[in-house]
């Protein structure tokens, strides 16, 4: 296993749809097991492949950080297959580092996808879980957040406007 190099915004390969995986090679797995590093390594709690250059259908997630930060998910040929609700979110990116932004994201979804071994699962996932998926699914179509955020900015500026608002909604 290996820490892999984290590719950030402007290069190419963060913008490029990726290509479903055919066939779960030992070569794909030690992908997937880098990935998993890279993102403890980098403190995230979700990587995509074309995040280290890869442009495979692959991300892995820790959906549940703080509750349970043993469940890492790979999810190979991920697909979202039911969603429900809106919720706004407040992400930040890996490929992004140092900005933040605010997303309009459903509640609720469905994904199912490949594990490493190959076999199918579902999970249904709502609230911050829901977003992570959504945000590492986006990447496999060469979407960043910050391509749709709202109030965009560095992540200092983040959190002095919502250090203002909550100032701001004291005083009511
Ligand atoms: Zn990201």
């Amino acid at each position: 296993m290996a820490i892999r190099n984290i590719t950030v915004r402007g290069s190419e390969v963060l913008a490029k749809k990726c290509k479903p995986v055919k066939e779960i090679t030992p070569r794909v797995r030690e992908l997937c097991l880098d990935m998993i590093d890279t993102m403890h390594e980098a403190d995230g709690v979700g990587l995509a492949a074309p995040q280290v250059g890869v442009l495979k259908r692959i991300f892995v997630a820790m959906p549940y950080p703080d509750e349970a930060p043993d469940k890492v998910y790979v999810m190979i040929n991920p697909e979202i297959t039911f969603e429900e609700g809106s919720q706004e979110s407040c992400e930040g990116c890996l490929s992004v580092p140092g900005y933040m932004g605010v997303v309009d994201r459903p509640e609720r979804v469905k994904v199912k996808a490949l594990d490493i071994d190959g076999n199918e699962f579902e999970l249904e996932l709502d609230g911050f879980a829901a977003t992570v998926i959504c945000h590492e699914n986006d990447h496999l179509d060469g979407i960043l957040y910050a391509d749709k955020a709202r109030d965009f900015m560095t992540s200092e500026e983040f959190y002095e406007k919502l250090n203002s608002e909550a100032e701001a909604g004291a005083d009511e």
